[in-house]
């Protein structure tokens, strides 16, 4: 393990030192191990020793016999100037005058010979202790002194004991680098934060370990501090774990390359990478949509509005698409929502894979996604890439076992002028969108400054059709259907018409894209069947043969999707008391297309009940032949186009020859629409068409004047249809 570069003090506590001894000795001389009643009692031995000497062996001095010395320095020494004064007192004074005459040098010859000797004594005993004390209060400073250094040098590696024990086991990272960037030193914590080997990293470079795009980081941050020392620096970046991943490292980065315990820049790191992808996560969850990932409205428009700053200097053109799913609220409602969050992701994994050359997907709505385009060239033409996506959703979605067909519509807004902001931008293109559904779905439509008010007169309709039901302002016209060669109306079409309170009389072909895209189709549609039925059947009731005349009435796409349709009509039978047999529900190729499955369950079940099933406008739409294969059929109704032109062109008369040929194979009755000249209608008996309808022969009338009709003219009965 390498070491921390702190400097250590080296003084350690010696016990051999002659120092040590000389303490020892003197100690052990004044008696300063000994307690005080231990210290009085040898001092007392001492004193009647040295008596005893004195009156034995005489003095050595012909002041006092010097074996008085002896307890007088040592109680000096043990209990200072005032204990070897009342021990030269006693010795003196008290015993001196005890002694007998020849111990002395000089014999004593008064008492006074005494007290003078005595002070002698004691002086001389005073100046000796006072030495020896002198000497003990030195030793014992320098004693003091030992202590103190010592318990400083405890004291000292101590604090570095615990400050290293922080640095070696800190959570955080530490690491003293060199200017290069060089490993000085790293905390052992280095191992669980980026996996390393202490030893085998340590004098390696780390800025080598840094990630590519954070160098620059790095030596900025290194740049600026060298030019102070003591200034630090937080930076993050990313360096390499052992494992190959990148971790973010939060460094506190500060300059001590001038502090000659560390000679380095200190880095104080800490792993927040956790703490970094819990951020991007919440970021993430912020601005993009949780079901696909796409991003969302929020973050479209932050990249809207980037694109428009860019375009801005770079003079580059815009495009944005707003694509919406066409039926969705229909699917959803249908087969419930978790089959819809899943074509939402499925329609989103297919919008990425077909439009990668965009530069934003978001989903901004609940079936709404928008594409961002910038730059916009020749090449990547936004109405190529729209096609690429109606192409796309022109395949079945396949989830749980189904195929769910939802077509996108889509609408573009280009912006060639340069000046449109983000939300003018997405207005136009939302507008286009819904210009686009109009018309048909699966459509794409480029934005146009003229569809403003095309689109304002829309919503006005919208609003219109909603009060219209209210008001009962719908009224059923009904068309003869004219069956051949008896000429014999043999039954009617429904067709609606709006009584318009400020427009007058509404056709349907001003409405009913209208109604259909707004989904108030489904109401008008109860409405109609109710009300034609009931209509109908009284119409018809008092008529001779009226109870073989059938009624047609048109389904739209919505309709067909409506999971209470087979009710509606139920109902709209009872409430009327008309035979089953005796309704015919009309559908057109696409509303068949835009869910096959769908359609075969409903109209199978419609079929269940007796009621018969026509398909409209029959020619005009792709799969014809392969549709009356699978679905169940009664009339195929023959597009007026056909009709148009029959008497006069050769090709009409032939698709209309091949449509009848079709017929009969399949067992269908059928009927020409739009029939509008007799020659129409000789050509259209002369190839076998079993029906007619058109202005030739009447024109959709109100229901009083159906009335007038059926009363004046014979009707055919059912059994000859
Ligand atoms: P459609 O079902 O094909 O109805 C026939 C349309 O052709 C009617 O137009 C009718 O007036 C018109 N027509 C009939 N004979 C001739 C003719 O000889 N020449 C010409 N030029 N036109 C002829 P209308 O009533 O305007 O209805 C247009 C379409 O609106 C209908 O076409 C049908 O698709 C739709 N529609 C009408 N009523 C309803 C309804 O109640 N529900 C739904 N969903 N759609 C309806
Ligand atoms: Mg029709
Ligand atoms: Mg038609």
């Amino acid at each position: 393990m390498n070491a921390l570069p702190v400097s250590r003090p080296t003084a350690q506590a010696n016990t051999t030192t002659p120092r040590h001894l000389f303490d020892r000795i003197l100690s052990a001389v004044t008696l300063a191990d000994l307690s005080a009643p231990a210290a009085l009692g040898v001092i007392a031995a001492l004193t009647v020793l040295s008596w005893v000497a004195a009156y034995f062996l005489g003095g050595g001095t012909n002041v006092a016999p010097h074996w008085f010395y002896i307890p007088v320095f040592l109680a000096g020494l043990r209990f200072g100037p005032l204990g070897a004064l009342v021990t030269a007192v006693i010795s003196t004074f008290v015993a001196g005058p005890l002694l007998p005459a020849n111990v002395a040098t000089n014999t004593p010859q008064a008492l006074s010979d005494w007290v003078s000797r005595g002070i002698f004594f004691v002086v001389i005993g005073q100046f000796v202790t006072q030495l020896f004390a002198g000497v003990r209060r030195l030793s014992e400073r320098e004693v003091h002194l030992q202590a103190e250094v010592e318990l400083g040098t405890t004291e000292l590696q101590a604090r570095e004991a615990r400050f290293s024990a922080l640095v070696q086991n800190s959570s955080d990272l530490v690491t003293i680098v060199d200017r290069d960037g060089t490993i000085l030193f790293q905390s052992p914590s280095v191992a669980r934060v980026l996996g390393w080997d202490l030893e085998s990293t340590t004098g390696t470079s780390l800025v080598a370990a840094i990630h590519g795009s954070d160098q620059q980081l790095w030596r900025t941050i290194v740049d600026f501090l060298v030019e102070d020392a003591g200034v630090e620096k937080v930076a993050e970046w990313r360096v390499r774990h052992a494992d190959g991943s990148w971790r973010v490292l939060q460094s506190i980065v500060t300059n001590l390359i001038h502090e000659s315990s560390v000679g380095g820049l200190v880095l104080n790191s800490r792993d927040i990478t956790d703490q970094k992808a819990l951020e991007e996560q919440l970021r993430h969850q912020a601005f993009h949509d949780q079901l696909t990932g796409l991003a969302n409205r929020a973050l479209f428009a932050e990249h809207l509005d980037q694109a428009l700053r860019r375009r801005s200097r770079m003079g580059a053109g815009l495009a944005l698409l707003f694509v919406d799913l066409d039926e969705f609220k229909a699917v959803n409602d249908l087969h419930g929502h978790t089959l819809g969050d899943e074509l939402l992701k499925q329609a989103a994994a297919r919008l990425r894979a077909t439009l990668r050359d965009a530069d934003a997907i978001a989903r901004i709505g609940g079936d709404e996604f928008a594409v961002l385009f910038e730059g916009v060239a020749p090449g990547s033409d936004p109405r190529i890439a729209a096609e690429r996506v109606i192409e796309a959703f022109a395949q079945p979605f396949r989830i749980k076992a189904l195929d769910v067909f939802v077509t996108a519509s889509i609408g573009i807004a280009l912006d060639d002028s340069g000046t449109e902001s983000a939300e003018d931008l997405l207005r136009n293109a939302d507008l286009a969108m819904y210009a686009a559904k109009t018309t048909s779905r699966g459509r794409y439509e480029v934005f146009s400054t003229g569809m403003h008010s095309m689109i304002l007169d829309r919503m006005q309709v919208e609003v219109d059709l909603r009060r219209a039901l209210d008001e009962n302002e719908f009224e059923v016209y009904y068309q003869p259907i004219v069956e051949h060669p008896s000429g014999a109306v043999g039954g009617v079409e429904a067709l609606i018409r709006w009584n318009h309170p400020d427009r007058g009389l509404v056709m349907p072909g001003e409405f009913i894209g209208v109604a259909e895209s707004s989904g108030t189709i489904v109401q008008i549609g109860e409405w109609m069947l109710q009300h034609a039925c009931k209509e109908f059947a009284a119409l018809t009731r008092g008529v001779a043969g009226g109870e073989g005349l059938y009624l047609s009435v048109n389904m739209s796409t919505r309709q067909l999707s409506d999971p209470l349709l087979l009710n509606t009509v139920q109902s709209a039978l009872a409430n009327a008391g008309l035979d089953a047999k005796r309704l015919t529900l009309e559908i057109t190729e696409s509303t068949v297309m835009a869910d096959v499955t769908n359609a075969f369950r409903v109209l199978t079940e419609l079929r269940g009940i007796g009621v018969k099933i026509a398909i409209d406008d029959f020619g005009t739409g792709y799969s014809s032949l392969s549709l009356l294969s699978e679905i169940p059929v009664d009339t195929l109704k023959i597009d007026r186009s056909f009709v148009t032109g029959v008497a006069k062109r050769p090709e009409p008369a032939r698709l209309i020859r091949a449509i009848l040929l079709l017929a009969s194979d399949f067992g269908l009755h059928t009927v020409a629409e739009g029939v509008e000249e007799r020659d129409q209608d000789e050509v259209l008996q002369g190839l076998g068409c079993q029906a007619s309808q058109g202005f030739y022969f009447a024109r959709p009338m109100p229901a009083t004047q159906l009335g007038e009709l059926l009363e004046r003219d014979s009707c055919i009965p059912m059994g000859t249809v």
